[in-house]
């Protein structure tokens, strides 16, 4: 049972329904774009664009560049386009985010072209033109030749050309100059975009064009009718509901007053419920007197002023009410409750309503009558105005580089930490315990390379014995061991999550067994069969066996060996972790070869500073069995 004074139930099934009967309208060659602007209507953008994703639309509209790089953070990777003009200082945040932005000036376009050619990098826009609209936009009437002007900015690229129309809903004579307007400049252009739309979801209902080829849906997705009349033409239903509950049940004499100010006096005897909820949450202070709730199957009136946190509603109709009852203020359930009727009871706009609505609610996501998902307050808060994203990030960046002393390693930790915490947050983060890591270094037999006489020799090189052994989830019925000349070779095993131990092989050596080679590995106490296949300058090892599958999912031992070649001339040899580790070893043993060894750690997580223990023949670098330690530390030794 839902514990929360209020919360917002967002049925995605719903949604689906809604898109389902907007594509009915549409040519087969015209996309959509999703408008997930002011968190997708106040629905959550990042849910509804996953939503949306499912069920085929790969382009989405944001309001400005922090609701774009919020949605990139979350690991949305389709085109993304801005719809309003962006001011300059967004300029970085948008080709940093890959986002498109819509140009309504020269002056902007030739600042972002500057931006762009400093990046070496092909920018994408989308031409902003009003036809009528009267907002942003260049002037129709200026249009052509400003946009020749545009073309000429050699790192823009002109993808798509774009208006918006001011009435579709309503006034059809007045929707159609503009689209005129808008294809008769189209006509005078002497290229074509790719994209071209004018219609928002109203006029994908009540305009039909053979010019475009895109439209932007927003209201009428979320089940919100932009006007009655499009009742008789689609048939949708509400996304979002609003609920609360009675919090208390109270009596009032005929001539009590409710509320502040006494703008509700009592006319008999009467019996009224308060419901927890207030113009704090997004419930208008103008629905005072005028607001309608369901509880049970009857619609209740909201009397007296609306509080900041509180409201309060006749119940003198309802048999036998209960504090803890659910009210649904606004959505599914009854006619009346729909936001668009909600929203006319006090002259107001249902774009609105929704936006506002539930500003300190949860969001519970229903999939099919199921909850699938839900979205606390705090990852909202992540957008917030005074807590830009980018100011967020820049807090944490600089957090994690002034401990570090290194910007680099700073940059590559935090976009790690991001990562995991946002853009994964729906999978399980697999992390390491009672990881120990042995590095041995030995003589190398004499005549060892005798093969490849002339070329290596023996001398220049100690034998490397690794081990490695460490605790978690099994996740897949196999794992890779991967070995690669170098660092960028090496580096699409980083992101790979069925990759266990990486080794950087010098570049003198062969890429074969001779030089890089596991000699056991094992999961628990099975011994693992290992399949080696060398492409594209790496190695790669699977280790696999078919008892495996049944251990998925289940904590287990890891035990990798490893051989391979160092250079002595190297002087050092640096040992990283690449998973969150829970308890860290790391021992580095050369018996007697080498002299005036250093260890110098790069640990991020709480610990900057692991013990550090040398002794004749080795050194050790530890941490509690408890501690956590940040992927991409490591330790160098330095010899
Ligand atoms: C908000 C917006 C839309 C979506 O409009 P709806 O009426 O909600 O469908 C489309 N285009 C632009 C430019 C917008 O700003």
């Amino acid at each position: 049972m839902k514990t929360e004074r209020s919360w917002t139930e967002i049925n995605l099934s719903n949604f689906e329904y809604n898109l389902r009967e907007l594509k009915k309208f549409l040519p087969e060659n015209v996309q959509m774009m999703q408008i997930v602007k002011a968190d997708a209507y106040g629905h959550g953008a990042f849910e509804i664009a996953k939503k949306a994703q499912k069920f085929g639309i790969n382009f989405f509209g944001v309001a400005n560049a922090e609701e774009g790089s919020l949605l990139r953070y979350l690991g949305i990777d389709c085109p993304i386009l801005i719809l309003s003009p962006s001011l300059l200082s967004e300029i970085e945040i948008i080709l940093e985010n890959n986002l498109i932005p819509s140009v309504s000036t020269i002056d902007f376009a030739e600042a972002l072209n500057f931006a762009a050619n400093k990046r070496k990098k092909k920018q994408k826009i989308h031409l902003n033109i009003d036809t009528g609209m009267g907002r942003s936009g260049i002037d129709f009437r200026v249009a052509a030749k400003t946009i020749e002007k545009i073309r000429k900015f050699s790192n823009l690229q002109i993808e798509g050309i774009f208006s918006h129309f001011s009435a579709a809903e309503n006034d059809s004579e007045y929707t159609n100059l503009q689209a005129t307007r808008f294809s008769d400049l189209l006509k005078n252009l002497s290229f074509k975009p790719k994209f071209i739309h004018i219609s928002n979801s109203s006029g994908v209902v009540t305009f039909t064009s053979d010019f475009q080829n895109l439209v932007r849906i927003g209201l009428l997705s979320y089940g919100v009718y932009s006007d009655n009349r499009l009742k008789n033409q689609i048939d949708l239903k509400a996304v979002m509901t609003f609920k609360s509950r009675i919090s208390q049940i109270k009596t009032a004499a005929k001539g009590d007053s409710i509320g502040y100010n006494r703008t509700f006096i009592a006319s008999e005897n009467m019996k009224y419920a308060i419901l927890p909820v207030g113009y704090a949450d997004g419930y208008d202070f103008l629905l005072s007197n005028k607001g309608k709730v369901l509880i049970r199957k009857k619609v209740c009136s909201v009397i007296g002023k609306v509080s900041m946190d509180m409201i309060a509603v006749d119940i003198s109709d309802l048999k036998n009410p209960q504090v803890g009852e659910i009210a649904t203020l606004l959505g599914e359930g009854n006619e009346q409750i729909r936001a668009e009727n909600i929203a006319s009871l006090y002259g107001g706009s249902s774009y609105e309503i929704l936006c506002q609505i539930g500003r300190r609610a949860k969001r519970y996501y229903y999939e099919n009558g199921k909850v699938i998902s839900s979205s606390p307050l705090l990852r909202r808060n992540f957008v917030s105005s005074d807590y830009s994203d980018k100011k967020l990030s820049g807090i944490i960046e600089t957090a994690i580089e002034q401990r570090l002393q290194s910007k680099e390693i700073a940059d590559l930790i935090y976009r790690d930490i991001l990562k995991r915490f946002f853009i994964e947050k729906d999978r399980e983060i697999y992390y390491r315990k009672n990881f120990v890591h042995t590095v041995k270094f030995s003589q190398v037999p004499e005549g060892y390379f005798s093969r490849q006489k002339g070329k290596i020799s023996a001398s220049d090189y100690f034998l490397v014995n690794t081990r490695l052994t460490f605790t978690k989830k099994l996740q897949n019925d196999y794992f890779l061991v991967a070995c690669a000349k170098n660092e960028k070779l090496l580096e699409k095993y980083f992101l790979r999550r069925d990759v266990e131990y990486r080794w950087l092989l010098n570049d003198n050596f062969d890429l074969n067994k001779d030089f890089f080679a596991v000699t056991s590995v094992f999961v628990n106490d099975l011994e693992l069969k290992t399949e080696l296949k060398i492409s594209q300058g790496c190695i790669e090892i699977k280790c696999s066996h078919p008892y495996l599958k049944n251990l998925v999912g289940k904590e287990v031992d890891f035990s990798i060996s490893t051989k391979t070649f160092y250079p002595q001339a190297s002087h050092q040899l640096g040992i990283y972790l690449t998973e969150i580790t829970r308890g860290v070893q790391i021992d580095f043993i050369f018996d007697g070869l080498l002299r005036n060894v250093e260890a110098v750690p790069i640990f991020s997580g709480r610990l900057k500073f692991p013990q550090i223990e040398y002794k004749k023949n080795s050194i050790s670098v530890y941490s509690q069995n408890d501690e956590w330690i940040f992927p991409n530390s490591g330790v160098i030794f330095v010899y």
